[in-house]
């Protein structure tokens, strides 16, 4: 029988990040004692006054629909945000705001792909850059890179993946799941390419404060020219622990914050104004706490992964996630405990599951990434955690043979 779904979501696969959440959970219901390194989410409270901001607005009753971009209050609090942190300057009428970033980026591209049009990424990639692109008509182009260029596209990569269909780069900087931030001469010398060729960048910034000893630079401030045909995108999930709230925004030129806006008011209409309210003082809560706690616990996990053997792993510069190279573990036979007992790991998922299943380590593996000699553990637990999560990892480890 002929499916009876659309071509559009027919060969769709699921968020790996999100299912890996979920079949996760499923075993801590049972009551399995699992180690959550699956999903990237700030396991920080969202910051006191940004909650009472949130609740105080129900009291107040803002409980109706906000212009479909967003309140103006919100969207000139960001405009500001982003001139006095990032050096970029847009108007509000430039800012839209969505239900996460994660809505924000598939607006984009649905704005600004036809059928057909090529978007040039780098991998290892986040896992919703290829669906969102392929859900817009468009092509996704993927430029592989390793752990030779710290997981980083180089100009000549970008130069030679450009062609006449090439619509837009994205790039994202801090990057899911490497951890990888692009220093500012890495920048211009991307943005010198770009200069070159008339396409759009798309610039994923939502890692931004998560940096540890480096700077995170936008590259439309580095290279303002490239401003009028730059789109921004960030939001409020990771740098403020508000991945429920979700908000998320784009600072986009004129004509295609316009359209973002257009499609949004018949697509989903305005994002939560509670979570609008909230965010407001958002900016003025932000807790370096966090970012000195996220990097203690990278230090412990990177040097800890990469000690084992069969195992190395390179130091992320930023966001919260270790991305091992496993490589090394392949072809060996598994003696732990578990259905994956005797059996030969041939691949990063089967290292995924037969952690999971005998030492209740939840990862992702390094394919739905783009980079399949990879996991990506997610250090958003606890300081203890990470250290039980080394201990379990060397277990698992020592029972290959
Ligand atoms: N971009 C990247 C690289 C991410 O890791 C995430 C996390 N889900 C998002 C965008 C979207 O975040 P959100 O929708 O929660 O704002
Ligand atoms: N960005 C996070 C992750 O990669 C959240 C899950 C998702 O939206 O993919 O794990």
């Amino acid at each position: 029988m002929e499916s009876r779904l659309s071509s559009r979501v027919r060969n769709i696969t699921p968020s790996a990040t999100v299912s890996m959440d979920a079949k996760t959970k499923a075993y801590m219901r049972e009551g399995q004692p699992v180690i959550n390194m699956s999903v990237g989410e700030p396991d920080f409270d969202t910051p006191v006054a940004v909650a009472f901001a949130g609740m105080q607005a129900i009291a107040d009753g803002y409980t109706r629909y906000t212009p479909a971009a967003g309140s103006l209050d919100l969207r000139r609090a960001v405009a500001r945000k982003l001139m006095t942190e990032n050096q970029l300057s847009y108007a509000p009428e430039q800012i839209v705001l969505s239900s996460g970033a994660k809505h924000s980026l598939y607006y984009v591209f649905l704005c600004l792909c036809d059928p057909g049009d090529e978007v040039i990424f780098p991998a290892p990639y986040w896992v919703s850059y290829p669906e969102q692109i392929r859900l817009a008509g468009a092509v996704p182009v993927i430029v592989s890179c390793d752990e030779r260029t710290g997981f980083k596209m180089t100009p000549d990569q970008l130069e030679a993946a450009i062609t006449p269909k090439t619509k837009a780069v994205l790039l994202n900087s801090p990057s899911n799941p490497t951890g990888a931030v692009y220093s500012e001469e890495e920048l211009r010398a991307l943005g010198e390419v770009l200069l070159r060729h008339d396409v759009y960048l798309v610039t994923d910034e939502i890692y931004e404060r998560l940096v540890y000893g480096v700077e995170h630079k936008s590259l439309p401030a580095l290279v303002p020219e490239l401003l009028s045909r730059s789109i921004v995108v960030n939001g409020f999930s990771k740098a403020f622990a508000m991945t429920g709230w979700r908000l998320g925004y784009v600072a986009a030129p004129p004509d295609i914050a316009k359209a973002l806006t257009s499609l949004q008011s018949h697509a989903s209409g305005s994002p939560s104004t509670i979570s609008q309210h909230a965010a407001l003082v958002a900016f003025d809560s932000f807790d370096p706490a966090m970012v000195h706690e996220f990097e203690r616990r990278r230090d412990t996990l990177v040097a800890g992964l990469d000690a084992l053997p069969g195992i190395t792993c390179v130091l992320p510069d930023g966001a919260f996630y270790a991305f091992p190279n496993v490589s090394g573990l392949f072809g060996k036979t598994f003696h732990g405990s578990g259905p994956h007992s005797g059996k030969v790991l041939e691949t990063a998922d089967e290292v995924c599951e037969a952690l999971l299943e005998s030492e209740w380590v939840s990862t992702v593996p390094g394919g739905a990434f783009g980079s399949p000699q990879n996991i990506r553990l997610s250090y958003a637990v606890s300081y203890e955690e990470v250290e039980e999560a080394l201990e379990r990892i060397g277990r698992f480890v020592k029972s290959l043979k």
